[in-house]
């Protein structure tokens, strides 16, 4: 089924016919992924369906505080099997992370998503790599049921297209995109508001976090590559959650004449989490699938394994290599 339109409708019907539906975005949960979530979950059960809100990972507070039923996402399926599950924003299975194993329980699978590269593993599958986020697929999905969007659902799906399109900033963004933001400002909601708890009200503890990552900040002798990196070590000494390193990362790439933006964060486990952010011309979801992650053309991640030097070596060396061959 190639056409788009008959695949929001058959995704429609499905989720027209069935009488419960679980939802779930992916981990190290992010604005787009829940907030895709809640404005699907919230719609389905006005429409009367049992629903189950998933996240594999906990909330970042700061989306805990603002979207609408984020409190009632769940870390486990609890109750009824349900009928469908629907994945949002996760471009392969182990994003899903603790309920991925669970995928053949369903008797149908959904994937919604906006991910370069992604993986179908379900029976139905949206993705489009051309859009700046999967709340605007969602949107297109209530159209096409229809559902009705009111503030609350409305609320759900700007802070999804906001945040993963950088604010509005991002080169994906089309003339569609601000179509859609204005029919949601259209049912009144108070976009100055959301956009002062998503940019305006950051812990103490998260500039904390980006004075540490600061003091590491490196740029290569060609000057097009910044690399930045976090130890467990100082985000337990401040404190620190994962989510408060969410946004160091969007700091070394405005740098003039950088290209390349690599930011390092030791996860719980010792292993490390990179994050790859391009500016103008390469493409960092092929970078990251190098070491087996992926992402998006500007923005991208991966896990790797082993010591900080070891790994920052290696991811140098691909990133350099990279910007050689992609040079523009
Ligand atoms: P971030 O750097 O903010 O964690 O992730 C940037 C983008 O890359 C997001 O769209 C995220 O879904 C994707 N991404 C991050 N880490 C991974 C990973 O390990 N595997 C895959 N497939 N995608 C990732
Ligand atoms: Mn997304």
């Amino acid at each position: 089924m190639t056409n788009r339109l008959e695949l929001l409708s058959a995704i429609a019907d499905v989720l027209r016919n069935a009488g419960s539906v679980a939802l779930c975005g992916h981990i190290m949960p992010d604005g787009d992924s829940l907030g895709s979530v809640l404005a699907l979950g919230l719609a389905l059960r006005r429409m009367g369906k049992r629903v189950q809100l998933l996240s594999p990972d906990p909330l970042p507070d700061q989306y805990l505080n603002l979207l609408p039923g984020a409190a009632e996402i769940q870390l486990e399926l609890q109750g009824e099997w349900p009928e469908v599950l629907v994945a949002l924003d996760c471009s392969d299975p182990e994003r899903l992370g603790r309920f991925a194993p669970l995928l053949n329980s369903f008797n149908t699978v959904v994937i919604i998503d906006h991910h370069a590269g992604g993986i179908d593993f379900g029976h139905f599958y949206l993705n489009d790599a051309q859009s700046p986020a999967t709340g605007e697929l969602v949107y297109e999905l209530l159209r096409a049921l229809p559902a009705d969007i009111d503030a609350a659902i409305a609320l759900c799906i700007y802070v999804s297209i906001n945040t993963d399109t950088g604010a509005f900033r991002y080169g994906l963004v089309r003339p569609a995109t601000h179509r859609i933001i204005a029919a949601l400002m259209e049912t009144g909601i108070d976009t100055g508001w959301i956009n002062r708890q998503l940019y305006e009200e950051q812990p103490l503890v998260s500039l904390q976090v980006l004075s540490e990552a600061l003091k590491t900040l490196t740029v290569s002798s060609c000057g097009r590559l910044a690399s930045m990196y976090i130890a467990r070590e100082t985000l337990n000494r401040l404190n620190a959650r994962d989510e408060h390193a969410d946004g160091v990362i969007s700091y070394p790439r405005t740098i003039k004449g950088v290209e390349l933006a690599m930011f390092f964060r030791e996860l719980a486990d010792g292993k490390w989490k990179v994050s790859f952010r391009s500016k103008y011309f390469l493409d960092v979801n092929k970078l990251a699938s190098q070491f087996g992650g992926g992402g998006h053309y500007r923005a991208s991640g991966c896990t790797v394994e082993g010591k900080l030097a070891d790994v920052r070596r290696q991811v140098t060396e691909a990133a350099l290599a990279a910007l050689e061959n992609e040079q523009k």
